[in-house]
């Protein structure tokens, strides 16, 4: 029998979170969640205060050494919600938690991180790249002035992008794949969670969740995605470094056929 793997999930208590933590321990694995509720490790991934007490806490409860991480836990982007709450929780809630967890998986098994994006970073149009290019210089007060301003509709693409960019810039490094660490990117399309029905009953942009095309005909369930998040986790994906998979029944194809792959320059 191969030994147990620990696997720290984030968002743990709902959707596709909650689906990955039922997977993993399905298949006999340990699971470390954190969520604002109802997880091992309860803290708000929205403030410093805790983003460091999760990492302190898996730090003690792993002996420094953790085989998987992924960062479900996030925020839709709802015409009520502030964008300054979505920069914080989406953006910098999870690159504080890969980056504080990368020397935990340095001491791993063959260690892999997933970062979780969104079909939303190319096929919403209008994204505050303000929001995008803050966030990625690490300006987090900077970050969120600029989604107050932009509006949390807006701010979640944005969030999504600078992750998606974060991981790409950081994967190919000697921190990560030179550490021996696969660390990729998840971009889910529909997915029915709580978080798609919060966006359907949003008094203004609800209307648009079931009218957005899906060419396979139907939403994902929680299971599918974590069932993908489990193999870029496992020993079969030790060749994706960096890669930005887009699993969302075929949107991102038909709205942009040829944009993607992009010749070099
Ligand atoms: P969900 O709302 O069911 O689960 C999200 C979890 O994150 C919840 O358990 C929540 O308590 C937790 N969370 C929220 N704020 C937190 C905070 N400040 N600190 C700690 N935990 C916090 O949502 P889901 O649909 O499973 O989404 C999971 C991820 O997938 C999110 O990042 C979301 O943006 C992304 N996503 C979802 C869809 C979709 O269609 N459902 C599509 C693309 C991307």
């Amino acid at each position: 029998m191969s030994k147990m793997r620990t696997v720290v999930v984030t968002g743990s208590a709902s959707g596709m979170g909650a689906a990955t933590k039922a997977r993993f321990e399905a298949d006999g694995q340990r699971v470390i969640g954190i969520d604002i509720r109802d997880a091992d490790i309860v803290v708000d991934l929205g403030t410093a205060v805790g983003r460091q007490a999760a990492i302190d806490a898996i730090e003690a409860q792993s002996d420094g050494a953790i085989d998987g991480l992924v960062t479900w836990a996030g925020l839709a982007g709802l015409t009520r919600s502030a964008g300054s709450r979505l920069v914080s929780v989406n953006y910098f809630g999870s690159v504080a938690l890969h980056e504080g967890m990368r020397p935990f998986l340095a001491n791993g098994d063959r260690p892999a991180a997933v970062v979780i994006s969104s079909n939303s970073t190319t096929c919403q149009p209008g994204v505050p790249m303000d929001v995008v290019e803050r966030c990625l210089a690490g300006d987090e007060a900077g970050a969120r002035d600029a989604a107050d301003a932009a509006g949390a509709v807006a701010t979640y693409p944005a969030t999504k992008t600078a992750l998606a960019w974060w991981a790409r810039r950081n994967a190919p490094t000697a921190d990560w794949a030179g550490a021996g660490i696969m660390l990729n990117v998840v971009a889910p399309g529909a997915v029915e969670t709580p978080l798609l029905q919060a966006s359907r009953e949003d008094p203004v942009i609800g209307h648009l969740i079931d009218a957005f095309p899906v060419p396979v005909g139907r939403k994902a369930s929680a299971d599918e995605l974590a069932a993908f998040v489990q193999f870029l986790l496992g020993p079969d994906a030790r060749f994706f470094c960096g890669s930005v998979v887009f699993v969302d029944g075929g949107t991102d194809a038909q709205l942009r056929a040829d944009d993607f792959p992009q010749p070099m320059a």
